[in-house]
């Protein structure tokens, strides 16, 4: 019995989710799984004062995938730090020791033409970003905001250990000889020290263990430019938290929307899956998300968590299938736009006649 532990959160995360539970009663036809849900983020802060409670995180710990929706929104932003909804997720990602965040960039042949970019630029982008997802600026120490002779003054610290470093590495390293072979590196070494180390560790894991996988290493600069004018060289990219952050939503823009984009947190304990996106206050409401983005997560958790590729593999040949017969949410097409409950339902028709 395989144990799914889900997580709405708030907003669009709640209607996105209603999506794949669909999908999840479907494939419990034919494998033994075990459903619960509970409330994150904002939601939680309205119940219990705080977004991650302790007996929710000890069920996180407990189950073998755990699937989020998206967190936070307007209401709670004035809220102090500690207490935000995106510190829960921050929590959750540290205490499941998740420290790789695995990013999918694929352009699908149906949307190519709902890009900025050129479909010739465009024809084979398929790239894979491994960021690094416990460690860096988001979590270094010291941090603070304080008056200091009468000015304000913040800091944050961008800090990696040589062991944070090589693990996510080997991880970008893996994937990539399930891929095309090949890891780019991005960092900013010309400059900082601590991207010196990140350069010489990536360096060393791969001369020491992976020497088969080509290994290309960009400053995050240039790597910006490079993913918007040659982005079907790319195959997988391997950056630290800050870096892998905002190079993944650049990537987003290559395949459509932020509708589209799943993503998986792997590390020492059970992953986490949740799409990109965040709660989308400015839609929320209207039934109008695309949850494309949420079932692809789905399909990652049944990989990389249930050893389902099969499953996943279904799943993403029924969303696939789906854009092909010209199904469109709002986010990816002008007229005659699809719900969201009804693109999850077209969806699971898909899956349905795929797998029969
Ligand atoms: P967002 O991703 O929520 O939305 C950005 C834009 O993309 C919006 O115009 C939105 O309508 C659109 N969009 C996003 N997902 C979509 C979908 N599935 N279908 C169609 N359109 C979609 O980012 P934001 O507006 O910067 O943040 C809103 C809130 O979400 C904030 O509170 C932010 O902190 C939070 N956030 C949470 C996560 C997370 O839970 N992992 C990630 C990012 C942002």
């Amino acid at each position: 019995m395989k144990k799914i532990l889900i997580l709405p959160g708030d907003r669009i995360g709640q209607e996105v989710t209603n999506e794949c539970l669909k999908v999840i009663d479907y494939f419990r036809k034919s494998c033994e799984i075990e459903l619960s849900e509970d409330l994150f983020g904002g939601a939680s802060i309205d119940v219990h004062g705080e977004p991650l409670t302790k007996n929710v995180l000890d069920k996180a710990l407990d189950a073998d995938a755990v699937l989020l929706g998206a967190v936070g929104g307007p209401k709670w932003e004035k809220l102090e730090h500690n207490l935000k909804p995106e510190k829960g997720l921050l929590t959750l990602r540290k205490e499941l020791e998740a420290f790789a965040n695995l990013r999918p960039g694929k352009v699908f042949p149906a949307l190519i033409n709902s890009s900025t970019l050129k479909k010739s630029v465009l024809q084979g982008t398929d790239i894979f970003v491994v960021r690094e997802l416990t460690g860096g600026i988001y979590f270094g120490e010291p941090r603070y905001m304080k008056e200091v002779g009468g000015k304000r003054v913040a800091a944050n610290n961008l800090i990696y250990n040589e062991d944070e470093i090589a693990r996510v590495a080997r991880v970008a390293f893996e994937i990539a000889r399930k891929r095309k072979n090949k890891v780019t590196s991005l960092d900013k070494a010309n400059v900082l020290e601590v991207m010196q180390l990140w350069r010489d560790v990536v360096t060393e894991v791969h001369e020491n263990e992976f020497k088969d996988v080509e290994l290309e290493h960009l400053y995050i600069d240039n790597a910006a430019m490079q993913v918007i004018k040659r982005p079907s060289t790319f195959d997988v990219i391997l950056a630290g938290n800050l870096f892998g952050d905002i190079i993944s939503d650049e990537i987003a823009e290559l395949t459509g929307s932020l509708g589209m984009l799943p993503s998986a947190s792997i590390g020492n304990k059970n992953g986490i899956y949740e799409p990109v996106h965040g709660s989308a206050p400015d839609i929320a409401g209207q039934n109008i998300a695309n949850p494309i983005a949420a079932i692809l997560s789905l399909g990652m958790l049944f990989k990389y968590s249930l050893n389902l590729g099969n499953i996943s593999d279904l799943i993403e040949n029924g969303v696939s299938e789906t854009l092909n017969l010209g199904f469109r949410t709002k986010d990816i097409g002008n007229e005659n736009t699809l719900t969201c409950t009804e693109m999850g339902d077209e969806i699971l028709k898909n899956i349905d006649k795929l797998s029969s």
